[in-house]
């Protein structure tokens, strides 16, 4: 995939700047990415910009669920529950190796935001509403089952519980295997490419005709054109919107969702549970991943810096204060938090309401200069959101090329790194029994397959083409690992492949704080980057490490 390269980016930028594209999309978070596969996979010709990292924004800050959203029941948001909910299997059929089931544990108290009843007859809704097969629909359990099912629940006016499913998956994984696949379909991707101006038709004054972008590693300028542009910048879109002197007329209201990352042996959970805030009218998240559990989120106004967001004392204290009073015998404090992350939601403004009251629902906004921006949404309904972009401009595309496009194939493409067609223990075992001469050991191929699915074949190749040539053959895993996510998924410094690529800073943080300078000293190598480049990203990446474990204090 020589457009998916950071090997490549020079080749890149000229063709970006010199092609003219269909669809030129602004932001690469997973709207961005959703829809360059659906534009792509019709036949348009695509040019993604990315002022960051892909899924920089709040694409890799989510709970990372794939799921229907059962408090939107709640809402009476039934429109979204029916759509979002049906979405999941078609999103875990598209990408089995990222997109897992998971069971959801719903523990019922007595004075609970959910009574027994309420909460059967809510998950029978959703289970309808979501079209969830037979075997997968909710059960429920009463007290000593649930005792049983999770030990550490505080049993004070505890009923029993519920057990529904949902998908568990990781938001930035996800979205650059949407990208890779647009890249199959030749869309053109850039990351750290910061859309700064727009240009507009020399004749028709008002109508946009493309982006004036800042290659912001080589810190050079370039122009793009495009007959449609679309502004997918998520927390940033009404920033894109007022670059254009007649916008639309609506606009964005931020809100802060912050999650936490404790250690599995401190916050022993068996199952994901969804559980009430004690005397906050909201309920929260607490998931276990590998050797850890995250809980959030968080859901506050927000006003300050999008590209830098504080997780703050305050936050951290609600999310502690919540675990500790619905488990009992589990004791978390600020030092247990070992990680931590915070992201904006992009929802639309609606007068009067409350963070938690916001719609989740997509809207789609078209300017006057022609210029379409999308907001709201969740990572779940990426697919459909695109889609519904596509739709929209695909006849304005038609008329000026004269042709004719297919329509929507995204429910059956299927995502980078999902052709398992064996049992994934089978697929492990095999794919070990082949690493195995070049050091691999069955836990390492255990992650490669957890991470990038069949791709794990192209790192064990890439693991024997280097493995003769390697002084230390102890590094055979990692730099083969390190020169695939360059190669093959634009990763361009540490921060790329530990926060976003491989979800170590949330999730291994403990083996990255030992490795990570390694790490980037093969990155560098392998860019060939300047020594003032190599010692800024590792000066970036160590801020980033100290961040995600220190929390500042608002009062
Ligand atoms: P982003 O991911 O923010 O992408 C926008 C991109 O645009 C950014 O990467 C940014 O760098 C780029 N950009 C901005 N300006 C420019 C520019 N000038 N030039 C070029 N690029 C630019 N949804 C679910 O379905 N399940 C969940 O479990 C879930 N949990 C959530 C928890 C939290 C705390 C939050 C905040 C959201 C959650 N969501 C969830 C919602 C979901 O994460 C978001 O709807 C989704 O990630 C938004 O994606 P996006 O691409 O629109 O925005």
């Amino acid at each position: 995939m020589q457009n998916f390269s950071a090997l490549n980016r020079n080749e890149n930028l000229v063709k970006a700047s010199s092609e003219h594209f269909d669809v030129l999309i602004i932001g690469g978070g997973i709207t961005g990415a959703g829809i360059a596969l659906d534009a792509a996979s019709r036949g348009l010709k695509v040019l993604l910009l990315e002022k960051n990292d892909f899924s920089s924004g709040t694409s890799s800050k989510s709970t990372k669920l794939i799921h229907g959203g059962l408090r939107y029941l709640k809402q009476l948001e039934f429109g979204l529950v029916h759509s979002v909910g049906r979405e999941r299997a078609v999103i875990h059929k598209l990408a089995k190796q990222i997109v897992k089931p998971v069971d959801m544990l719903l523990p019922i108290y007595k004075n609970g935001s959910l009574g027994k009843y309420s909460t059967a007859l809510a998950l029978r809704i959703y289970d309808f509403l979501a079209g969830v097969k037979k075997e997968d629909r909710f059960k429920m359990f009463n007290l000593s089952e649930t005792k049983k099912m999770e030990p550490f629940l505080n049993t004070n006016g505890l009923i029993g519980s519920a057990l529904y499913k949902e998908y568990q998956t990781d938001d930035a994984r996800l979205t650059i295997e949407v990208l890779k696949t647009a890249a199959t379909f030749d869309a053109l991707s850039l990351n750290y490419a910061l859309c700064e101006n727009f240009i507009y038709d020399k004749k028709n004054t008002v109508k946009i005709i493309g982006v004036e972008f800042r290659d912001t590693i080589q810190n050079k300028m370039y122009s793009a054109t495009a007959t449609k542009i679309i502004n997918a910048a998520g927390p940033w879109v009404d920033e894109i919107r007022l670059k254009d002197p007649a916008p639309d007329k609506k606009s964005l209201h931020l809100t802060k969702g912050v999650h936490v990352v404790i250690d599995k042996n401190k916050f022993p959970i068996q199952h994901a549970i969804y559980f009430d805030v004690p005397g906050d009218n909201r309920m929260i998240f607490a998931i276990p991943r590998g050797n850890m559990v995250y809980v959030g989120t968080t859901d506050t106004n927000y006003f300050g810096n999008k590209d830098l967001i504080d997780v703050t004392s305050e936050d951290v204290s609600y999310l502690i204060d919540a675990i500790n009073a619905v488990f009992s015998g589990v004791q978390i404090s600020q030092q247990d938090i070992l990680s931590s992350w915070a992201g904006l939601r992009p929802l639309i403004h609606e007068e009067g309401k409350s963070p938690s009251e916001l719609s989740r629902k997509d809207e789609i906004f078209i300017a006057d200069s022609g210029l379409v921006s999308i907001a709201g949404g969740k990572l779940t309904g990426y697919r459909k959101m695109a889609e519904k972009v596509v739709n929209k401009i695909v006849k304005v595309i038609e008329k000026t090329n004269q042709k004719s496009y297919s329509k929507c194939r995204t429910a059956s493409i299927q995502l980078h790194g999902s052709a398992i067609e064996i049992p994934i223990e089978e697929y492990i075992q095999r794919r070990a029994g082949e690493a195995s001469q070049i050091n691999f050991t069955l836990e390492d191929v255990f992650y490669l397959v957890n991470t990038y699915g069949s791709d794990t074949e192209k790192i064990i190749e890439i693991g024997y083409a280097n493995f003769n040539k390697l002084e230390n053959k102890t590094e055979s895993l990692v730099r083969a690992e390190l020169q695939y996510s360059v190669e093959y998924e634009m990763t361009n410094n540490i921060s790329d492949f530990a926060i976003r690529r491989t979800g170590r800073l949330y999730f291994d943080k403990r083996q990255l704080e030992n490795n990570y300078k390694k790490m980037h000293d093969i990155i560098s190598t392998i860019l060939n980057e300047s020594s003032s480049q190599k010692n800024d990203n590792l000066l970036f990446f160590e801020e980033v490490l100290r961040r995600s474990a220190a929390f500042e204090n608002v009062n």
